[in-house]
């Protein structure tokens, strides 16, 4: 698998790809060591998982290093990111065992029923490259707590990371075959789908990629969770604290070199304090220092593929023709890399581009609109669901507001984030399914009712 250093445009050495055969092999390891791994007590596989957590807390600067080169990420996000997994490693490691306790109905004194929450199998996750580890850990960590093993098909310009991850479960001391690498293309993912010994898939990536592996994952009557695009709505409301919501704005937008599902993407400002917000939102998407990721003063990186940077300049370009203004950026770097600058456009009729399609990149769209009303509807008016993010000085107004944003989470005076604490997922075209907390480790569980009488 050939492997490109986005900030230089350098060949990195490649990984060696994987075959058929290598597949096979892989999916009846997975399959072989199921029953020994799911019989083993819930303490002892959270005990493991405490340990992959030590892991990676010991190898953080290496596995920090590998993502930036592979992908682009500036290093200080690459080393929270090592950080975050781990704190979804100790989440689990300490509340799994509770999350899947017996559950008794109440059908006493007739009888006793209970559910009882059990593994399914083997369990396929094809992930994306963004967040090359945190995408493979808030996956992993649950899955395999529960009892699953898990196969993991990473994006085709991460193996370094997909390689990395399998050692951490090996250094970690799990057996051998509960959490594989398939370093395979796109190409091989539907027959391990179709496996009768896979039981399951997740993945995390673009709406055609979940359509084309959800369909597979239907087909065969396997339960999926799919984690897609977003295009989030951030709501700036006439009593909002507009310069912290400027601040937040601009890095809620450009986290990750603003390829993260749960970016903000759309910037709803009403009327009072749009001029205000405007103002403030561009001063603070223009201190950004773009440059090398490997520094640790760097707020955004390159894009993680020259050919991804060429989508959105051309998103840009074409909703700059739909009718925007441009008010920065909006021109890739001359510099080696793929290079794209924090960019704000306004004036953007909802049916433009930018309206409509998820943009992944530093590129924002920032929309005036009368009062609360509207702002509410131009925030559902997209085919996406994922996130949002609503700003006033209100709580009871950002709490009733939040609930009427249809997306899988809404956040009021806060970006977006993931939390291992909390679920996490979409509606409409951004999935379905829940990862994270509670919801997460039962994704992928037989809630098996038992009756005693
Ligand atoms: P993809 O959705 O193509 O890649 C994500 C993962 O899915 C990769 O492992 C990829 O493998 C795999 N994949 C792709 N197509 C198929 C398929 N038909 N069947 C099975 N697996 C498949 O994303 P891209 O990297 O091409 O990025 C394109 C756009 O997707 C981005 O600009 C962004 O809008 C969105 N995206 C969203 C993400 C999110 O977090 N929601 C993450 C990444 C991208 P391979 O790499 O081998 O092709």
């Amino acid at each position: 698998m050939d492997r490109i250093n986005p900030a230089t445009g350098e060949q990195l050495d490649p990984v060696e790809t994987e075959d058929e055969a290598d597949v096979e092999r892989a999916v009846e390891r997975a399959s072989e060591v199921y029953p020994e791994w799911s019989g083993r007590r819930m303490e002892e596989r959270q005990k493991l998982l405490a340990r992959a957590g030590d892991v990676l807390r010991e190898n953080k600067q290496e596995y920090a290093e590998l993502m930036t080169r592979e992908m682009g990420k500036p290093i200080s996000g690459a080393l929270s990111e090592v950080e975050k997994c781990a704190w979804a490693c100790d989440h689990y490691a300490e509340k799994a065992g509770e999350y899947l306790a017996d559950e008794h109905i109440g059908t006493e004194p007739h009888a006793d029923a209970f559910v009882s929450y059990e593994p399914l199998g083997p369990v396929l996750a094809v992930m994306p490259w963004n967040y090359p580890f945190w995408q493979v850990f808030r996956f992993a960590a649950p899955t395999l707590t529960a009892g699953n093993t898990g196969l993991l098909k990473h994006a085709s310009n991460v193996p370094g990371c997909a390689q990395a991850i399998e050692e951490v479960f090996r250094e970690a001391g799990y057996p051998e075959g509960a959490f594989q690498s398939l370093i395979v293309g796109s190409d091989l993912v539907e027959q391990v789908v179709e496996d009768d010994r896979v039981r399951a898939v997740t993945l995390t990536g673009s709406e055609g990629a979940g359509r084309a592996v959800g369909a597979t994952a239907g087909e065969q009557l396997k339960p999926s969770v799919l984690e897609l695009g977003g295009s989030d709505p951030f709501v700036v409301l006439e009593d909002a604290d507009v310069e912290a919501a400027a601040a937040v704005g601009a890095r809620a937008r450009t986290l990750n070199s603003g390829q993260s599902c749960i970016a903000a993407k759309r910037f709803i400002a009403v009327e009072e304090v749009y001029d205000e917000f405007l103002d403030a939102f561009v001063s603070e998407m223009e201190a950004l220092t773009v440059g090398d990721p490997m520094e640790e003063e760097t707020d955004i990186g390159p894009q993680a593929r020259e050919d991804l940077m060429a989508d959105l300049h051309e998103q840009v370009e074409d909703t700059l023709s739909d009718g925007a203004e441009l008010r920065t950026g909006g021109e890739p770097l001359d510099r080696d890399g793929f290079f794209y600058p924090p960019t704000v456009l306004t004036d953007v009729p909802r049916d433009a581009t930018m309206s409509c399609e998820e943009v992944f990149g530093p590129a924002a769209a920032v929309y005036e609109v009368p009062d609360e009303e509207t702002a509410v509807d131009l925030a559902n008016d997209s085919t996406y669901g994922l996130g949002g993010s609503v700003w006033t000085e209100d709580l009871d107004r950002g709490a009733r507001v939040a609930r009427r944003i249809e997306s899988g989470c809404v956040f009021v005076n806060e970006l977006t984030k993931s939390d291992p604490r909390i679920p996490f997922g979409g509606v409409k075209d951004s999935g379905y399914g829940r990862e994270l907390g509670e919801f997460g480790i039962k994704a992928f569980v037989n809630e098996k009712t038992v009756w005693v009488q």
